[in-house]
């Protein structure tokens, strides 16, 4: 028996069709005979949503209050999965980051796990359910919830995937790939089938917003097998792993860029004795 940990950001569960479409892939999973774990983001842009009325609020929210507001956003999701499973006669239980033996360092809003005490989950799919964890959270040694930093639920999943030593890990997104650079941008981009672990790392760590970057640095670690793909079409994805089997020959593998980045130069003017700013440079980077 395979198991497989999925992983759908907030998009593909942005609404209530959205989340019985995910319900299915999970059942489409299981029934293909795999132990299946379900990760999952908060509701479209909740989170946001949540950011703002801590900001409507205070101007500088206390961290600890905040880990406690946003952990909220995924408990919603994990919950009406749960019932969407059930609602199609399978066994489902959904758990939040504590639930699921998530520990991480004590730090608020950026937390880094630290052990997954898997014996909860491990139970679960024991009995033949589906398991429902929420994404970007965990609990810290002194109880605290913590958070793992915004897109923080890749993580999540890729941390499972190792402590359950599951089969495969599949970010579903609403990108049907890892694409050569931004699709939005540059109209030929292709759909690479594969990338290794560093040049994904890399194009992460540069801007390429399609994976939490601390999620492929667990996978790279770990050695999980990471596939990214659309999250409710039937259609393969990139695979991130080790070895290439195909175009393993090309130098580079995709380009990435960001926008709203501005830099300044600073330059101490001799004669003057005062700094001025010598150059203002604002380039258009974009999320990909
Ligand atoms: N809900 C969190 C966020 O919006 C975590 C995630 O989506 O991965 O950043
Ligand atoms: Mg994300």
């Amino acid at each position: 028996m395979g198991r497989v940990v999925l992983k759908f950001g907030g998009t593909s569960v942005g609404t209530i069709e959205k989340i019985k479409k995910t319900a299915d892939q999970a059942i489409r999973e299981f029934e293909k005979g795999n132990q299946v774990i379900v990760v999952v983001s908060a509701m479209g842009k909740s989170t946001d949503r949540l950011v703002d009325m801590a900001l409507e609020i205070s101007e500088h929210p206390s961290k600890r209050e905040m880990d406690m507001l946003l952990s909220t956003g995924e408990q919603i999701t994990i919950s009406l999965l749960s019932m969407a499973i059930h609602e199609k006669n399978y066994e489902a239980v959904s758990y939040t980051g504590w639930q699921a033996g998530i520990t991480t360092e004590p730090v608020a809003s950026n937390a880094r796990i630290l052990d997954i005490d898997t014996e909860m989950i491990q139970a679960a799919l024991d009995k033949g359910q589906i398991v429902i964890v929420a994404g970007f959270q965990g609990v810290s040694g002194e109880g605290e919830i913590t958070t793992l930093g915004r897109g923080g639920s890749d993580t999540t999943a890729v941390a499972l995937a190792a402590a359950l030593e599951a089969d495969k890990c599949s970010i579903c997104t609403d990108v049907v790939g890892v694409f050569t650079t931004d699709p939005r941008y540059v109209k030929n981009a292709r759909k690479l089938s594969q990338v290794t672990y560093d040049e994904m790392l890399e194009l992460a760590n540069l801007g390429a917003g399609v994976l939490h970057p601390r999620a492929v640095e667990y996978a790279k670690n770990y050695r999980i097998p990471l596939e990214v793909r659309a999250s409710h079409e039937i259609e393969v994805g990139t695979m991130i792993e080790e070895e290439m089997t195909v175009e393993n020959t090309k130098v580079v593998r995709g380009i990435a860029f960001e926008d709203k980045i501005t830099r300044v130069t600073i330059h101490w003017d001799k004669k003057r004795k005062h700094a001025r700013i010598k150059s203002f440079y604002n380039a258009r980077r974009s999320q990909y």
